[in-house]
């Protein structure tokens, strides 16, 4: 993976080279943003640190890049560089029956890294690993690879690399041990961060990691504009209540992956905080929806006498969504709770 085979993001590529070319590589780092855009950036990033012919660029958006031609760039481009070892969430599946860990999944996790170029996300990893209903974790045997793993002499003389992708799905057991080797990082070690949300990170690591955020650019407008367009179609049949068309609308809502649900529920509870808070203040509320009838109605919709139950209900939407439960079955309570809700305004 080359940085030129990057879309956009080149200011954070050209902060990335410079702290390679400036000889100050922290032993722990986290890139911190959406996997996909993270992901082929930690991958790039660690090839350019290997390369054995950096290429600089006196003109250029790119300052600089990996020569994409030499051993070293040849082995990290097919993931095959004995030095470079990844720690991902993993869970049971029909051929590994008990104890999962990365260790298991190795030719898998290559596979889907080559197939999707690093921008796979975490449901097109469960997808993959058939296990799309179960809550993948990284484990303390995770833990006792890296340890391992990074112990060993490097064997082409260089870096040891350890990425730790989706690194919120650690559990404290292996966290803890992370905490260790974060301490005391041996010489010549990189452990590099791939995380989307640092919430549920301990203070600890995140005070040891040097932090970069990344931000997705476009995607989060794009994102918006359809979450607005989705959200007041739904709202409006909440009223109306006709099952059949209803029913084609959650459809649609369910279509969307995991992580993308989650975010429009985060987005809709986001918009009825604010039609709340904006009529109870005698300000008006921009829906968005294109129809400033509707506009101007619904947020008098949302009052004292509802938030908190479309505001528990929108929430307890979120936590299914979070723990994989049929996304259909649960947006459709969600639309009788909010409907119902609504009325008692
Ligand atoms: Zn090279």
């Amino acid at each position: 993976m080359q940085f030129k085979d990057i879309v956009g993001q080149r200011d954070t590529i050209n902060r990335l080279t410079s702290i390679i070319d400036s000889g100050r590589v922290s032993h722990a780092q986290m890139l911190l943003g959406e996997a996909a855009t993270v992901m082929p950036l930690a991958w790039a990033y660690l090839q350019y640190l290997c390369c054995e012919n950096r290429q600089h660029h006196s003109d250029g958006e790119l300052h600089a890049d990996s020569c994409g031609e030499c051993p070293s760039c040849k082995k990290i481009a097919s993931l095959m560089h004995p030095d470079l070892h990844f720690i991902f969430p993993t869970a049971t599946t029909s051929r590994v029956k008990e104890k999962p860990w990365s260790g298991e999944f190795q030719g898998e996790f290559r596979d889907f890294m080559l197939q999707t170029q690093g921008s796979g996300n975490i449901d097109d990893w469960y997808e993959t690993l058939g296990i799309e209903n179960k809550q993948g974790l990284i484990r303390e045997p995770d833990a006792d690879g890296v340890v391992s793993d990074l112990s060993l002499k490097a064997y082409e003389g260089g870096w040891r690399m350890m990425v730790v992708w989706m690194a919120e799905k650690m559990n404290e057991s292996f966290a803890n041990k992370l905490l260790k080797t974060l301490e005391e990082p041996l010489p010549g070690t990189l452990i590099m961060l791939v995380c989307e949300s640092d919430e549920r990170l301990l203070p600890t690591i995140k005070s040891r990691v040097q932090t970069l955020r990344v931000e997705s650019g476009k995607r989060k407008e794009e994102n918006n504009a359809e979450f607005a367009e989705m959200l007041v179609s739904w709202l409006r049949m909440l009223f109306k209540l006709k099952m059949k068309e209803l029913s084609a609308q959650v459809d649609k809502m369910a279509g969307l992956n995991r992580e993308q649900l989650k975010l429009f529920l985060q987005y809709a509870l986001k918009v009825m905080r604010d039609c709340f808070l904006n009529s109870a203040a005698g300000v008006e509320c921009h829906l968005g929806s294109g129809d400033e009838k509707f506009d101007a109605q619904f947020p008098k919709m949302i009052t004292v006498n509802n938030i908190a139950l479309i505001e528990e209900a929108l929430n307890d939407a979120i936590f299914a969504t979070e723990r994989n439960a049929y996304a259909k079955i649960a947006l459709m309570e969600l639309s009788f709770r909010m409907s119902k809700a609504l009325k008692k305004r």
